[in-house]
């Protein structure tokens, strides 16, 4: 009797993960204390994560958020830039939010990619625009991603894609080494001091930069959803995070381990001195937090 198995089931049973090469780079970190992989250039084998992800029909949905001047500032560059190395290959479904849904730029995409666009409010501070993506996304899932997407990753528009960012990066729960602190020490990294605030944390295992987190829409709902009740917490305690929904974003990837981190060629600032850094897969574009910051 044939056992008919789930799209779903089989991504269980076949960790594609196992066939990452970890004594390829000795020179980094490529594992967490509790085990998840950190991927660097050299560790996987493209050919096989693709096959594996065509093979299971994975599609990915990407959030990112376009409002007031970040629109025609950023957002042309990032698109362009992600049609020639966001998951080439795999379906692919951009949910662009932004208060000016008519400036959106035109453009020309791959086959099996789509651009989806849903219109928001302007929040009057930045910190809230920042902030409240969280609960965005996640009334997103409720009402479309989780009925048609397996994997999400939300991501920042100042930035620019250079590189592959390839299936290699899908995964359960996805964090992103901060470019600036993974050779820091840990009493350098940015979390919260003020123990009024529901991101408050004394230590930690990394510092996560916020600009890039994905994973299951599962595990990326339970995330919004617990990083957006703690800033309104805070909210309600008249207390908001130095850093903002990164600070939530750490709370959470320190209680909730991530299964898999991203080294920071997936995230990098060109201007940092790249010792590690065979690739840069996507770069910070410049900041103009003066003029946009309104
Ligand atoms: N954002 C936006 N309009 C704003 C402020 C923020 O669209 O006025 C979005 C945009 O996607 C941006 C993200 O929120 O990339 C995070 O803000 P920002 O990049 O300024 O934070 P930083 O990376 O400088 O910490
Ligand atoms: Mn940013």
């Amino acid at each position: 009797k044939r056992i008919e198995t789930t799209n779903e089931e089989v991504r269980k049973l076949i960790n594609i993960d196992v066939t990452l090469n970890y004594a390829a780079r000795p020179d980094v970190r490529t594992k967490t204390p509790w085990d998840a992989p950190i991927i660097w250039e050299g560790m996987f084998d493209k050919h096989i994560y693709d096959q594996m992800h065509i093979h299971l029909k994975t599609n990915v949905a990407v959030t990112v958020f376009a409002v007031g001047g970040y629109l025609n500032v950023y957002l042309k560059t990032f698109l362009t830039s992600a049609e020639k190395y966001f998951m080439v290959g795999l379906p692919v479904t951009y949910f662009i939010f932004s208060d000016l849904p008519d400036q959106i730029p035109y453009i020309e995409l791959g086959p099996q990619r789509e651009i989806k666009i849903i219109k928001v409010e302007r929040h009057s501070r930045w910190q809230d625009v920042s902030m409240m993506r969280m609960q965005t996304i996640s009334t997103l899932i409720d009402s479309e991603i989780r009925h048609n997407f397996r994997y999400i990753f939300c991501l920042d528009v100042d930035q620019e894609f250079k590189g592959r960012f390839g299936s290699e990066a899908l995964g359960e729960s996805v964090a992103m080494f901060h470019a600036q602190f993974y050779r820091a020490p840990k009493s350098r990294y940015n979390y919260e001091k003020n123990p009024k605030s529901k991101a408050f944390m004394k230590t930690g295992d990394f510092y996560y930069h916020a600009a890039v987190f994905g994973g299951t829409w599962e595990n990326v709902k339970n995330l919004t959803d617990t990083c957006f009740e703690n800033i309104v917490a805070d909210k309600v305690n008249n207390v908001e995070a130095v850093w903002h929904d990164e600070s939530h974003l750490n709370k959470y990837f320190y209680l909730h381990k991530p299964t898999k981190l991203l080294s920071p060629e997936y995230c990098w600032n060109e201007k940092f001195p790249g010792k590690d850094i065979r690739i840069a897969r996507l770069v910070w574009s410049p900041k103009y937090h003066t003029s946009l910051r309104t």
